[in-house]
């Protein structure tokens, strides 16, 4: 039986993972039979208060151990007087690390009913289903030298921006296989002007197009003008590859465009274990406050089942059943605007509705 490393973290970590771990369950019950088996283990802040550390070496076994990881979030303002080593995020960088996850995908998709949710014009975002590949296991994140020094007396903090040929060359393979399966535009955004390590990124990514993509329509942008675009016209993308900095940033721009950030799943691929999570933190401010949106950790359920276990109709089927629970007036506080036939709903009630439509929805696709 397949097994999932499951990390709730912190903050509302634990309330979005416990929805969409129910959302699973409700798909194992529909095909008749227990089909995944999952074990939990902390991560992030939440490990460093019992363990003194954010990732243990069980864990991190865990996790190897496993053939897909759904995480929540990892930290909150309780850890970020720690020292940079053992504070909460060096357990994620960790894990993308050791688990080779240097491709992520983050879709960004505008659902329908929730065209009102978005703060651009409708016209704008209408039809919006655009995918950032962001690389994931180099770039400043990773570069040395890094750290804060005093040098001749001034204090100094440094982070090193560094790329290799193979490093850019497996995320741009990654990035054109994606668009052969959507409509085959790939756009890379760096800032080839004035880094020296995008001036390699663009160079090599052009070569990777030339050798076996011509069919994929190839542009390239500069960060600050596809900042930019993204909110003047994101029709106008399909695919963008980026660097770990610049996708961190894009993505969360490009988040605001379906309405919330609390809508975003997102998956690390590269190596034998996938790494499914929602694109947002652990959200501090709302936590335990039961109002969180579950809907990007439920849709990351589903990129896990598409990716990591090529269940392509069980993925359709939860992502079915959250455009309906939209459709049906369903709204967290983060996408809530009021109208008429809205009704505004807590974390767990959005998973119930959504589960609840998974069982109703499918009965007839299963019979067939
Ligand atoms: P955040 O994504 O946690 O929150 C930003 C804003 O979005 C907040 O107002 C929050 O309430 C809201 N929000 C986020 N997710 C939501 C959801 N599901 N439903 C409704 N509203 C939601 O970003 P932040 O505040 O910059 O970071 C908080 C902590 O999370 C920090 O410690 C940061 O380092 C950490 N973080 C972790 C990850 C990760 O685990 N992958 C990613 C980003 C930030």
């Amino acid at each position: 039986m397949p097994k999932i490393c499951v990390f709730p973290g912190d903050g509302i970590g634990p309330e979005v993972v416990r929805e969409a771990l129910a959302v699973l369950r409700a798909i194992e019950e529909i095909s008749g039979a227990r089909s995944f088996e999952t074990e939990e283990e902390l991560l992030g802040g939440a490990s460093y208060d019992v363990h003194g550390v954010p990732m243990t070496d069980k864990a991190m076994g865990l996790a190897c151990a496993s053939d897909a990881i759904l995480l929540g979030a990892v930290g909150g303002p309780k850890w970020d007087p720690l020292p940079f080593e053992v504070r909460p995020e060096r357990a994620l960088l960790g894990l993308r690390k050791n688990l080779c996850l240097f491709a992520n995908l983050r879709p960004a998709k505008v659902f329908a009913p929730l065209l009102d949710a978005s703060p651009l014009r409708r016209e704008l975002v209408e039809g919006i289903d655009l995918m950032v590949v962001r690389e994931l296991t180099g770039g400043i994140y990773f570069g040395e030298p890094r750290g804060i020094r005093t040098e001749n007396g001034v204090e100094t903090g440094i982070n090193t921006e560094v790329y290799t040929r193979p490093e850019i060359e497996r995320v741009a393979r990654v990035a054109f296989d994606l668009a052969r399966k959507r409509s085959r535009r790939v756009t890379s955004v760096d800032k080839s002007n004035v880094l020296e390590s995008s001036e390699l990124w663009r160079k090599i990514v052009t070569e990777v197009h030339g050798r076996g993509y011509t069919d994929v329509d190839l542009s390239h942008m500069l960060v600050d003008n596809c900042a930019m675009q993204l909110v003047r016209h994101p029709k106008q993308f399909d695919v963008i590859v980026t660097t770990n900095l610049f996708g961190d940033i894009l993505t969360d721009e490009a988040s605001m465009i379906t309405g919330s950030i609390g809508m975003l799943p997102s998956a690390s691929l590269g190596g034998r274990v996938g790494l499914y999570e929602p694109i947002h933190g652990s959200a501090p401010d709302i936590a335990g406050k039961g109002v969180a949106n579950p809907l990007a950790t439920i849709l990351s359920v589903a990129m896990m089942l598409r990716y990591s276990f090529n269940r392509d109709a069980e993925a359709g089927w939860i992502e079915r059943a959250v455009e309906k629970a939209l459709a049906d007036g369903y709204r967290t506080g983060d996408i809530y605007r009021a109208g008429s036939g809205v009704r505004r709903v807590g974390t767990v009630e959005m998973g119930d509705v959504v589960r609840k439509n998974i069982m109703t929805n499918t009965q007839g696709e299963v019979k067939r």
